[in-house]
């Protein structure tokens, strides 16, 4: 294949990319966006393959090795529980990171096996500067994922780590990888423990940027691990001189970034600092004592009548519906106040659940209208018209204590103020914490009345004694 051919092919594949992004962007195109995806990595791989003349044991190798890859991946994709789908994200991002700095380890040692090296056998110093970096970026992104997903799997506490000095231990790790870049550089390649030595800090890096970061905060530490293994992927396609690889990763590492920065103000959060390893989740843990007071108990019954009795209803689902796969009973019985005459709305805050976009993805499936489904900035101002607030499995994007409490580690984040609708129902099993592991003095208001249950059975028994 001459490489004006590929050079338009690996074009093609970035223009599928950028159309999967903007597919990505909504739950209704997101489907064709995917599509869109496949079709521009099949592309990269085909025209990566040729360009490369791979035949016989080695093409069989690499087809067994995307055959193996791909039949796990699809596995892991159809039995992963939406709930679980950020720890995932942080598993799969932690491969990219990996194979950066494989890949740049690969190149160091056989530049010729990828057509980089110079007359006498080395590399560019320009080559060894971007292979260094996609290696540090991809030790990086590797610790720093296998660490988020064990705080979101459960497997250590979702609390930060914070000790004396951690932003100037990081600042000098930060420097020392700097410091051995150059030593390799300087050295032509030589100084082949000058890279091991740097991918070394990164990883040690990787972990002390991503344990001081609180439960609040793991959103944005998702999309920018997304982000780190994009520049990883970009800073290596400089390297091996490979278009697509280039295109891609500067596609994923520029969308993870603005992912980040617009979380980031979603939830009044520093950029730099979070970037920077972690800040404002510092203070998170259980609030001292909890609040006391007394709590108003209901039923389903008395749900039921209120509810019909209504003029103006906003749902807010979070995390625990997704748990008790309440979205299809919900619908039911928002069609059932509908049926009454009651106007109803979804509130969406940008971090409910577990990953972004997670309660558009479970209500498009339960196929409530796009109409009805709102974003925080776009229905706040509603709740002091609403008759109730109808809060299912969701706590801490209510949480008044991010406007009201200093001290919280979620102040300033900006949350669904249930508390102005006339009455508040929260369902919940108990009247425990969230994620962010703080109490909810919403429980205890007088205009809030719990409805403890499981989601689905508690929605269903609504729905039933709504007819
Ligand atoms: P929360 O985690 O604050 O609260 C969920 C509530 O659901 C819990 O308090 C729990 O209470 C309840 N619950 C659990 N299971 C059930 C069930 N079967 N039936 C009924 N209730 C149940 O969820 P939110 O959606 O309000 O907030 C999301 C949190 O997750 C935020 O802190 C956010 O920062 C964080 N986060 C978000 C990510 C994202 O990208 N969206 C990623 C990572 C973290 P109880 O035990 O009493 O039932």
């Amino acid at each position: 294949m001459s490489p004006n051919i590929a050079a338009i092919l690996y074009l093609a594949a970035g223009i599928f990319f950028i159309l999967a992004l903007r597919g990505l962007s909504s739950p209704e195109t997101s489907r064709r966006g995917n599509y869109f995806g496949m079709a521009g990595m099949a592309i990269a791989i085909g025209v990566t393959l040729i360009l490369a003349g791979a035949s016989g044991m080695t093409l069989v190798l690499i087809i067994a090795g995307i055959a193996v890859g791909g039949t796990i991946g699809a596995v892991i994709a159809r039995r992963i529980p939406m709930t679980a789908m950020p720890q995932l994200v942080a598993a799969f991002h932690s491969l990219v990171g990996m194979s950066a700095v494989l890949v740049a380890a690969a190149a160091l040692y056989r530049p010729e096996a990828f057509g980089i090296a110079t007359a006498g056998g080395g590399l560019k110093g320009l080559s060894l500067f971007e292979l260094a970096m996609g290696s540090a970026i991809g030790a990086i992104t590797f610790t720093g994922s296998v660490v988020a997903f064990t705080k979101l799997q459960g497997l250590v506490s979702g609390a930060p780590v914070v000790f004396k000095g951690q932003h100037w231990l990081n600042l000098g790790m930060g420097v020392a990888i700097a410091v051995f870049v150059v030593f390799l550089v300087a050295s032509g390649g030589e100084a082949k423990t000058a890279f091991w030595i740097l991918t070394l800090i990164a990883f040690v890096l990787g972990v002390t940027l991503i344990i001081p970061i609180g439960g609040a905060d793991m959103p944005v530490v998702i999309s920018m691990l997304n982000s780190y293994s994009g520049w990883a992927a970009a800073a290596l396609g400089f390297t091996l001189e490979n278009t697509a690889l280039l295109i891609t990763g500067a596609l994923v590492g520029s969308s993870g970034a603005i992912l980040s920065y617009i979380m980031c103000k979603g939830m009044n959060r520093s950029f730099i600092s979070v970037i920077l390893g972690g800040f404002g989740g510092e203070s998170a843990g259980p609030a001292d004592g909890g609040p006391q007071g007394m709590v108003k108990q209901g039923s389903a019954e008395d749900a039921a009548f209120i509810l019909k009795n209504a003029r103006k209803v906003i749902i807010v689902p979070g995390y625990g519906m997704a748990v008790a796969q309440a979205q299809h009973a919900l619908k039911e019985m928002a069609d059932a106040m509908k049926a009454e005459g009651v106007d109803v709305a979804y509130a969406i805050h940008p971090v409910a659940g577990r990953m972004p976009g997670h309660m558009n993805v479970l209500l498009a499936e339960a196929q409530v209208p796009y109409d009805e489904v709102f974003e925080l900035e776009d229905i706040n101002s509603e709740f002091s018209n609403a008759d109730v607030a109808f809060v299912i499995g969701a706590n801490d994007v209510t949480n008044p204590a991010a406007k009201e409490d200093p001290q919280s580690p979620i102040f300033g984040m900006p949350v669904l103020e249930v508390w102005k609708a006339g009455t508040v129902f929260f369902i919940k099993r108990s009247l425990g914490s969230g994620y962010a592991g703080i109490d909810n003095s919403l429980f205890f208001r007088d205009n809030t009345m719990m409805l403890l249950g499981d989601a689905k059975k508690m929605t269903e028994s609504i729905v039933k004694s709504m007819h």
